[in-house]
């Protein structure tokens, strides 16, 4: 079957609630993909951060099947011999010292309000059902009901009401009117240190000291969304870290496993995830022995071919390369490490099609909203294959100029 016929029966029965480019992939390795014709692309999205380690690691995917063959789920009702070292292991990398493992991103941003809140009853004194956890505008936390209840994104939102209720919002980026939201009963502020979704939303420097101080002032947590800022994506462990900032609490996924499965976490320190007692907070596949095994070979993967600092290197160089670029569609390069945004001018018509472009010539991103296209490679990335992605870039913004 051609990539036509795929996409017209993808079209015809799933659902479509994405949108996504016609490329039909049906293998891939390292930083390229090849689609059902044999036609390779340089992979510049990486599953949306997924995909840090690259395409299939060897090492990640020999762990995957390692594990397999062992024992693949107990579920929690009994203990397993990969939860106990991931754990360890997360503690060792991040000095946190408590973890709470789930799978998917918006589960574990789920867990992150379950624990603040009740954090807010047990330790804090806030009457019952009165806590408040401060979100920010267009935030991109994940699609869940209670995720998307503090959305500001309207697409995101629309029919899906009613909402939870106990999110206040406020402008990203904005210190002084986080200290004004606060009340008594503000258990929490959950932020990216890097708006992604957004479009690459960088905050003004020295923002996240002063939510860390205001939260410290308040006896307020400070609650980091970096599943896909984290992980080195940056240039950092995580993004958090450019200011020096530890937060009261950590969501971290995506690239936790490797690209190969789903897996996410919450990492906080005992006083905080301490909280939980049996019973009250779980998940059937949450701390499986295979998304163990993967997250773990994945860890060790950044560290050992030192994926953060290559992010860093690159990253910087890159976009300088990218500023360089004379067109009058590009209103601003922007980003940190590999999370590179490229915002146009309204009347460049759109990131879509300058996506569109680019994959013809064998470069894969995403528009993220109307105006930016996000260039996001695997962190194994070297710099002959960023110079050949940077031609491409050139290329297309000459032949749409
Ligand atoms: C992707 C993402 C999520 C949601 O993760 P899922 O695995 O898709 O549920 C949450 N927060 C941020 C910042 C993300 O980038």
């Amino acid at each position: 079957m051609d990539s036509k016929d795929l996409i017209q029966i993808e079209d015809l029965y799933g659902a479509h609630n994405y949108h996504p480019l016609d490329v039909v992939v049906t293998k891939a390795q390292g930083i390229w993909m090849y689609d059902v014709e044999g036609r390779k692309y340089l992979d510049f999205l990486s599953a949306y951060s997924a995909v840090n380690q690259g395409h299939r690691h060897p090492r990640i995917v020999k762990a995957l099947i390692d594990q397999a063959r062992k024992l693949t789920l107990t579920s929690r009702a009994f203990r397993n011999d990969q939860w106990p070292l991931l754990a360890k292991e997360l503690c060792d990398l991040t000095g946190y010292n408590m973890v709470l493992p789930m799978n998917s991103g918006a589960e574990a941003v789920e867990t992150a309000v379950k624990t603040a809140r009740k954090w807010a009853y047990m330790k804090k004194g806030v009457p019952q059902d009165k806590a408040e956890i401060i979100a920010c505008t267009n935030n991109f936390h994940g699609r869940t009901v209670t995720v998307i209840s503090f959305s500001t994104e309207a697409d995101y939102r629309k029919d899906f009401g009613p909402f939870t209720p106990g999110f206040p919002i406020v402008p990203f980026g904005d210190a002084e009117a986080l200290e004004k939201a606060i009340t008594p009963n503000t258990a929490a502020i959950l932020v990216e240190p890097i708006q992604a979704e957004a479009g690459i939303l960088l905050p003004p420097d020295g923002y996240l000291r002063r939510v860390a101080e205001i939260c410290r002032k308040n006896n307020v947590l400070f609650i980091a969304d970096e599943i896909q800022t984290g992980l080195g994506r940056t240039g950092k462990l995580f993004a958090c870290e450019y200011e020096n900032v530890r937060p009261d609490m950590v969501v971290v996924g995506k690239s936790l496993g490797g690209g190969c499965y789903p897996v996410s976490a919450v990492l906080a320190d005992r006083e905080i995830l301490g909280v939980f007692k049996p019973g009250d907070h779980g998940s059937t596949f949450g701390g499986n022995p295979l998304a163990c095994a993967v997250a773990r070979e994945s860890l060790r993967v950044i560290k050992d071919e030192k994926l953060v600092e290559n992010a860093a290197e690159r990253g910087e160089a890159f976009m300088e390369k990218l500023r360089k670029i004379r067109s009058r569609h590009i209103k601003q390069v922007r980003g940190r490490g590999l999370l590179i945004g490229v915002e146009l001018h309204p009347a460049a018509g759109g990131a879509r099609r300058f996506c569109e472009e680019l994959m013809k010539e064998g470069l894969l991103c995403k528009e993220t909203h109307e105006n930016v296209i996000r260039f996001a490679p695997p962190l194994i990335i070297r710099d002959k294959d960023l110079n050949w992605a940077l031609k491409r870039i050139k290329t297309v913004f000459k032949r749409l100029a």
